[in-house]
């Protein structure tokens, strides 16, 4: 067998060597020899088929901030890996190189997921991210490897688009631990026509998420001219405040130009300062200014006693003002933190 090519989950088989994919709202039906519209899942002679199955694009040791997650062990580093492939087509991907990127095994490096783990106790991380490009259209093994890195102890996390139906969600959120979702704009004519997704489906897989007891943060990057739109952006912080709780982090995000829109300006600051008052007055409790380091967007903010409880420049924690159980340390509120700050000389025990 080809590497990287295993049957893949979640589909059904249809008339004349046809099969549908279930994994993904799109819903795929393909005829033999053709890929699916994420470009990694195929028909071969009558069944769907992962390309990709261990073939990475990338693998690093990144901060936690970095995904962004910042109320999941803050200052954790973090296994993180992705492959090829994705089931949206948004033209201002920054991660277009690998996202837009046909599988080829000459090219992509084959890991099995027992490695995953082995590098995760050689190096002492006991997070593992499934990131850079979508994750639900490595689906098989995602799932393969998330299992046996919560069997030794691990934390899952996925970086995702969110563009997924419930029934493999309800499977995968077993061995998830934390998850930063985008919501891309809070407008379905969008995402269906620029983005190419489909929003309820990324709302409802949201909530599910947060229901099977996953720590969600979501990210809105503002993309001026796209999703920029005070009411548009009213109406996202509403449902996030509604159907996730004021205490879910929010992160809004600065674009920089890339791919298609390499010829766009970067999202102004004062729009990202303008949406982050607008998300706090609103009432969420965790609002983030990402991407402009430096600024005071990035702190954490008690919300009792208003006093910044951690700053952060870029993705480092320089200043801490939390107790041993995440307490606001000048009025006692508790903080909704997952887990303790990790530190250089922080270890975990592996199982
Ligand atoms: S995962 Fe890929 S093949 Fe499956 S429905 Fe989504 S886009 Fe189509």
């Amino acid at each position: 067998m080809v590497k990287g090519v295993r049957e893949a989950r979640w589909y059904e088989k249809l008339d004349d060597g046809k099969v549908r994919c279930t994994l993904c709202p799109w819903r795929c039906v393909l005829e033999p020899g053709r890929v699916g519209l994420c470009g990694v899942r195929a028909n071969e002679g009558g069944k769907l088929v992962t390309l990709v199955y261990g073939l990475l694009s990338s693998i690093a040791i990144d901060p936690i901030e970095k995904k962004p997650l910042y109320h999941f062990y803050p200052g954790a580093p973090i296994l993180s890996i992705s492959t090829v492939g994705c089931n949206f087509r948004c033209p201002w991907c920054q991660n277009w190189h690998i996202s837009r990127a046909k599988p080829n095994e000459e090219l992509l490096d084959y890991v099995e997921p027992e490695r995953i783990v082995e590098l995760m106790k050689r190096y002492e991380v006991p997070f593992l991210a499934f990131t850079y490009n979508e994750p639900v259209i490595w689906y098989e093994y995602v799932e393969d490897t998330a299992r046996l890195a919560k069997a030794a102890g691990g934390f899952n996390v996925l970086v995702t688009n969110g563009h997924i139906n419930p029934e493999p969600l309800e499977e995968l959120a077993k061995y998830v631990d934390a998850a930063n979702v985008d919501v891309k704009a809070f407008n379905p004519v969008t995402y269906l026509k620029v983005i190419g997704g489909k929003l309820d489906a990324v709302l409802e897989a949201t909530k599910l998420m947060k229901e099977r007891g996953v720590h969600v943060e979501t990210t809105y990057l503002v993309v001026p001219g796209v999703n920029d739109d005070e009411e548009e952006f009213r109406k996202m912080v509403r449902w996030h405040l509604e159907e996730l709780g004021p205490d879910t982090p929010l992160h809004i995000s600065r674009f920089f130009p890339a791919y298609k829109f390499s010829d766009r300006p970067p999202t102004p600051v004062e729009k990202l300062v303008k949406l982050w008052e607008l998300a706090r007055k609103e009432g969420l409790l965790y609002v983030y200014v990402g991407n402009v380091p430096g600024h005071s967007g990035e702190f954490t903010y008690c919300p009792r006693c208003g006093k910044p409880v951690v700053k952060r420049m870029g993705f480092e924690i320089y200043e801490w003002n939390l107790t041993e159980d995440n307490r606001c340390k000048f009025c006692g509120e508790p903080i909704k933190i997952v887990g303790k700050r990790w530190r250089s000389r922080s270890r975990w025990t592996f199982l």
